[in-house]
């Protein structure tokens, strides 16, 4: 039986991830590493599924991750889901790994496939990717301003540039902060409950703060009346808020206050805040993140405070295309071309000693005319063509093609081709390091 058609194609609100765009995601991973790394943060990697209680309680019952969006399934006696976030699996390997009390303070950094369940549209995917940064044990507001520091150098590291920085502070759980605004809100906006939408309506009773970042023009003309967060905290929290601040304008980081911006998942306290870019349309949000103060004693650990963020990979592609920035792969430095079989042997053999020397080569396995041949070189970018004819192949030698543009060629002894192609090639770096390596 043939397979249906639909069966054949990606799921829907799923890619796949290649040539071009491949080459932005590497260069996307390379310079979180080396960013991340600058600043303090080594490598986690965590299941890309966990026990659905661990985000129930970590994301928040009332947040629409956990309401309406996860992937949850129950092979036999466990309920499982497939994350929709990288915080909650980070802070539970903190604890399960003991770092609290090994480490005390850390900073971790993680990349990977993200799932949510959500109606699937430009920049917005059912399994996406995310890198997100943790750094846990520390409430120093110099902290949070960093890592709003350390995003703008990940965007500046792969070409982004123009992102919008938004800051705001939700306050914290002290009786006189945010609980004490959530009635201020809940009490300015129940005379005008029926004017808003009816997932706004629903958030009332369950997570009002959400009510102040719905798009829903209605919502927002509602919003505009409202008591405003950072208006309402509590003398810790302000003081906090202006640290950020300050630190921030330290830093050179230019932002603007947002009393609108309020993050989805439950876990944020104080400082929170979006990076947003003119290029991504109706989603325009490509990171975001906070303080989560009481995530970790949340899931059973000790009171830790913490602050980290997540940026969407596939919309900093989107930003990335948006602005030609650089896509460049990695540089093949020879293609080898031979005119008939014995010397696709030979060349084999040359092909594989440049690799182990370092170079990035590869070679027509096809048996396809000289022209063809020529052709694939060209359109791989290759630097040099090393051509392998019988006479070529006789006398022990190759000939080398320079592929740029006005690049002779010679003959050379294959013996000496190690040592001659490196001053050939100049290995050649790409403006954005994807080169040899
Ligand atoms: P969040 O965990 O919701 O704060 O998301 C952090 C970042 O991940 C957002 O700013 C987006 O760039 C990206 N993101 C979130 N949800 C999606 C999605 N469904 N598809 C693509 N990117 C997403």
């Amino acid at each position: 039986m043939k397979p249906e058609k639909t069966t054949l194609r990606a799921v829907e609100g799923t890619k796949d991830i290649f040539g071009v765009e491949m080459n932005r995601f590497q260069r996307i991973m390379k310079t979180a590493a080396a960013i991340f790394g600058r600043y303090g943060y080594s490598a986690i990697a965590t299941p890309t599924f966990e026990h659905t209680a661990l985000f129930a309680r970590g994301i928040g019952e009332a947040t629409d991750i956990v309401e309406k969006e996860m992937y949850t399934f129950t092979p036999g006696s466990d309920t499982i889901t497939l994350r929709p976030e990288g915080t909650a699996g980070v802070v539970r390997a903190y604890l399960q790994h003991n770092m609290h009390r090994e480490q005390g303070f850390v900073k971790l950094w993680y990349a990977g496939p993200m799932f949510r369940r959500e109606r699937p549209q430009k920049g917005r995917q059912r399994q996406f990717h995310q890198i997100g940064v943790e750094a846990i044990g520390a409430s120093n507001a110099i902290l949070d301003a960093e890592t709003i520091r350390m995003a703008l150098d990940f965007f500046d590291g792969v070409g982004v540039t123009g992102v919008v920085t938004k800051i705001n502070t939700i306050g914290c759980m002290k009786p006189e902060c945010r609980p004490a605004f959530r009635e201020k809100l809940r009490a300015a906006i129940a005379p005008r409950l029926g004017e808003l939408c009816k997932t706004c309506q629903g958030r009332f009773e369950r997570n009002i703060l959400r009510i102040i970042d719905c798009k829903n023009p209605e919502c927002q003309k509602v919003r505009a009346t409202l008591p405003r967060c950072d208006e309402h905290l509590c003398d810790e929290c302000n003081t906090h808020h202006a640290a950020v601040q300050e630190a921030l304008t330290a830093f050179g980081v230019p932002f603007e206050v947002n009393p609108y911006i309020v993050r989805g998942l439950d876990y944020y306290n104080k400082t929170v805040f979006e990076f947003s870019h003119p290029a991504l349309g109706a989603q325009d949000a490509i990171g975001g993140g906070g303080r989560y103060d009481g995530l970790v004693e949340e899931l059973g650990g000790p009171v830790t405070p913490a602050v980290g963020f997540a940026i969407g990979v596939e919309r900093t592609l989107i930003a990335m295309e948006a602005l030609n920035c650089c896509a460049c792969g990695t540089v093949l430095h020879a293609y080898g071309v031979a005119v008939d079989e014995d010397c696709r042997k030979a060349l084999a053999g040359l092909v594989i000693r440049l690799r182990h020397a370092g170079y990035n080569v590869d070679m027509d396995y096809e048996s396809r005319s000289m022209k063809a041949q020529m052709r694939t070189a060209d359109r791989r970018g290759a630097v040099l063509t090393l051509i392998l004819g019988s006479d070529e192949l006789a006398a022990g030698q190759v000939t080398v093609r320079d592929m740029r543009e006005g690049g002779g060629q010679e003959r050379i002894a294959i013996a000496d081709a190690i040592d001659r192609l490196g001053i050939m090639c100049q290995a050649r770096e790409t403006p954005c390091g994807g080169s040899a390596s």
